[in-house]
């Protein structure tokens, strides 16, 4: 590299390409990178196109779920740590915080879910 190149890749550092915000898996999952504020802002989209979906019902108690109050919840949960989450839309609902918590034998009546 000449001086000049060394001085100009000094001063205008070639650009990183971005992040991508979804990472797409080899078998079809779909992850939205929490560490970037676009997968952040791509996960807040699909929970809240999954809470315009159910029209604002949570889908484990069926109750009135307001905007503030939701959490998305993954319908296949995720196994050992988080490793094997999947964010695709399908797989994305919208609950409350509380229920979220509360899950477990209340899985029946899932939305959507028989
Ligand atoms: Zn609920």
């Amino acid at each position: 590299m000449s001086d000049n190149a060394y001085m100009q890749n000094f001063l205008h550092p070639p650009k990183k390409p971005p992040k991508p915000a979804v990472k797409v898996m080899k078998d079809g999952r779909e992850i939205c990178d929490q560490l970037t504020k676009a997968g952040r802002d791509e996960y807040m989209r699909r929970k809240r196109v999954a809470w315009e979906d159910q029209k604002g019902i949570c889908a484990i108690c069926h109750l009135r779920l307001n905007w503030g109050d939701t959490t998305a919840d993954h319908i296949k949960p995720r196994k050992s740590g988080g490793s094997e989450r999947d964010d695709r839309q399908e797989n994305l609902a919208a609950v409350h915080w509380t229920c979220n918590t509360e899950r477990g034998s209340k899985r029946s009546g899932y939305y959507g879910v028989p």
